[in-house]
């Protein structure tokens, strides 16, 4: 499940301990910069999870496929029919995943000071808070706007829940409000607005 990381335990850039650093601050190892307000979701699905799934449904198939031809042709092919079917069903399925939508990654999307963290361990991007136009959510997949392109971010394999999206979507309008125009606060709050901090 992709939950939101209270507390920053660990930089989700490097991976470095932040346990010791209290918000706010800057990660040593590579200068990830967070605050007390800062949140990170990541899809907490690792591959395993997917085979398991895959391997499931695959067997389920398998042994309907058994019991078919059981009763058509009156005798099971081999017993181990089924299992051997979910674990082709499995190992396909995470090719497909990895081949064609490169799904396994374990993106992640973080609310930071600066803006809007995407992608990977290994590779990601800031999107400024002055770029962030909104976060839109067509078909239940959350795409952050931009000012700055007519592309938007997709951030389909983030999070598996929709309360994570509505938290995450919640998280991102009040930092637009929190971080606009740098440190100062020349627009007044609304009356759903949190409290400034700092
Ligand atoms: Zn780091």
């Amino acid at each position: 499940m992709a939950m939101p990381v209270s507390g920053l335990e660990e930089c989700p850039e490097c991976g470095s301990d932040l346990r010791g650093l209290p918000p706010p601050g800057r990660c040593q190892e590579c200068g990830f910069q967070y605050d007390e307000s800062t949140r990170v979701w990541r899809s907490r699905q690792p591959w395993q999870r997917h085979a398991l799934v895959y391997f499931v449904i695959g067997t389920a198939i398998g042994l309907l496929l058994a019991i078919i031809y059981r009763l058509v042709r009156g005798h099971v092919p081999y017993p181990v029919f089924p299992l051997l079917f979910g674990l082709v069903y499995a190992a396909g399925g995470l090719l497909i995943r990895r081949v064609l939508t490169g799904r396994l990654s374990e993106r992640f999307v973080a609310v930071t000071p600066k803006g809007i963290l995407v992608g990977t361990r290994r590779r990601n991007s800031l999107i400024a808070w002055d770029d962030v136009d909104r976060v839109s959510q067509p078909k239940g997949v959350p795409k952050i706007q931009r000012h700055s392109s007519g592309v938007p971010v997709v951030l389909e394999d983030v999070f598996e829940r929709s309360e994570d999206i509505a938290a995450f979507r919640a998280e991102v309008k009040a930092a637009k409000k929190r971080y606009a125009n740098g440190a100062g606060n020349s627009v007044p709050d609304g009356p759903s607005a949190r409290g400034q901090s700092g």
